[in-house]
């Protein structure tokens, strides 16, 4: 789309037998543009645009490239900035783990779902290691189950007696 060098908004094109070069018309503006003016603009424009984009992708090749062949430097660089920085560097880090948590959580309410499904799957794929940590889970928490379910029991028969009991004299 074609933009008004004076104002920025969309030109609309002239039929040719009324102008020669005035070829764009801005009804903001009310005015026509020569043609040659409002390329050179565009060309301008994407021009500056291509070349920032381009020194941006070799900035960032430069810089993987510098990190790769200067491991150790980088590392030294890392552990100055860190010592230095060291609050920052830990907020950030935390931030990111938020939003990369409350992404994933996005992420997987919207493809319930299909995670269902795959693990659903791996189950079925891996039947005697589902078994075997499900059998290392129980006789590690053995015990605590077993607690939990003896005081579960008292409270429903032995407390609950009680207290009625209790309430009836
Ligand atoms: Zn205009």
């Amino acid at each position: 789309m074609v933009r008004c060098p004076c104002c920025g908004y969309s030109l609309s094109v002239l039929s040719s037998k009324y102008v020669l070069d005035y070829k764009y018309w801005c009804c903001i503006c009310r005015k026509a543009h020569l043609q040659k003016k409002v390329d050179a603009v565009e060309f301008r424009e994407l021009n500056r645009r291509l070349r920032l984009e381009d020194r941006e992708r070799i900035n960032k090749d430069y810089r993987r490239v510098y990190r790769n062949e200067n491991v150790d430097k980088f590392r030294e660089n890392q552990k100055k900035y860190y010592s230095l920085n060291k609050n920052k560097v830990i907020e950030s880090r935390e931030k990111y783990r938020l939003k990369n948590l409350e992404r994933m959580r996005e992420y997987y309410t919207k493809n319930k779902e299909i995670f269902r499904q795959r693990q659903k799957e791996w189950c079925d794929k891996n039947r005697q290691k589902v078994r075997d940590r499900n059998n290392k889970w129980w006789s590690e928490h053995k015990h605590q189950i077993g607690l939990k379910r003896r005081k579960a029991y008292w409270k429903k028969n032995t407390l609950e007696s009680y207290l009625q009991r209790k309430q009836a004299l």
